[in-house]
């Protein structure tokens, strides 16, 4: 199943998209693709819901709607930071004995088509496409063998980067990555039986229609299952948490001279199977 939500009235509506441009509605099922779902066994029955429905549910069209991130706010976001070689490298930093770990404000959250808004006073607003996984059941200790079992699902996440607070000030990363609209997610979370390989996907971003981005997370340092493991041992991972595996080498950061995000800028990103997300720069007031 392709998890999707939608405007409708102005709210986040649950859907499924079907082929192509279709998204049926999936009001029906009486839930938001959210925690309490995915916590109780929430994929599981909409299976059963979705047998009974399909043929019946309201359809819109993805191109008549707007978007809103696939699944509803999580209760966390955790990223991880240096996770290709490549990328590593461009910064100046050797590969990480063991992952990096930082948060990134759940306000950051937006939908796939919204547009990126460049914070007050940023002049180093970056771009990383990554591939992210939703946490589908509390995960604590998690064995590196067991760790695909709390899998829900996987989505295209650009884990935007403000480098000037990043990097450049005192304290965490957390000040760098947590701008509203520098979360963007999805345009569907596929569940795991759609993705037979996650360690085996192409993602890419462009730029203004420049291939900026271009990699497999084959290339993955830390790959996922010891991603679930790893971040495990520190804390609860709840029902609809997310976890963002890093992004590859081509950020603005990376390139000589630096390039940063410019008002009117268009960004196009995707993952095989994924789907693609689109976000145009726009300046906050
Ligand atoms: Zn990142």
């Amino acid at each position: 199943m392709k998890l999707t939500r939608f405007l409708k009235n102005g709210s986040p509506t649950p859907g499924l998209f079907l082929d192509g441009d279709t998204i049926l509605d999936a009001s029906g099922f009486g839930e938001d693709w959210n925690e309490a779902f995915f916590g109780h066994d929430g994929l599981a029955r909409l299976r059963v819901w979705l047998k009974e429905q399909e043929d019946i549910a309201p359809r819109v069209k993805a191109s008549e709607v707007t978007l809103a991130p696939a699944i509803a706010r999580p209760s966390k976001i955790i990223c991880i930071g240096l996770n290709y070689a490549a990328h590593a490298a461009e910064g100046g930093l050797e590969p990480p004995a063991e992952p990096v770990l930082f948060s990134k404000a759940t306000s950051a959250w937006c939908g796939p088509y919204d547009n990126l808004v460049i914070p007050r006073n940023s002049v180093k607003t970056d771009w990383e496409v990554e591939l992210a996984f939703v946490i589908g059941k509390h995960a604590k200790y998690v064995k590196e063998s067991d760790a695909l079992d709390y899998i829900a699902g996987f989505a295209v996440h650009n884990d935007y980067s403000e480098r000037e607070w990043q990097l450049e000030g005192t304290g965490q990363w957390v000040k760098g990555k947590s701008g509203d609209t520098f979360a963007p997610f999805g345009p569907f979370l596929a569940t795991t039986d759609e993705v037979p390989d996650p360690g085996n996907l192409q993602l890419w971003l462009e730029r203004n229609g420049e291939t900026l981005q271009d990699s497999n997370t084959s290339d993955l340092i830390f790959p996922i299952p010891h991603l679930v493991a790893y971040v495990s041992k520190f804390m609860s991972l709840l029902p609809g948490d997310v976890i963002s595996t890093g992004t590859p080498a081509g950020v603005g950061i990376g390139f000589d001279p630096p390039r940063f995000v410019q008002e009117g800028d268009v960004f196009e990103l995707g993952i095989d199977g994924l789907g693609v997300q689109r976000q145009v720069a726009v300046k906050e007031h």
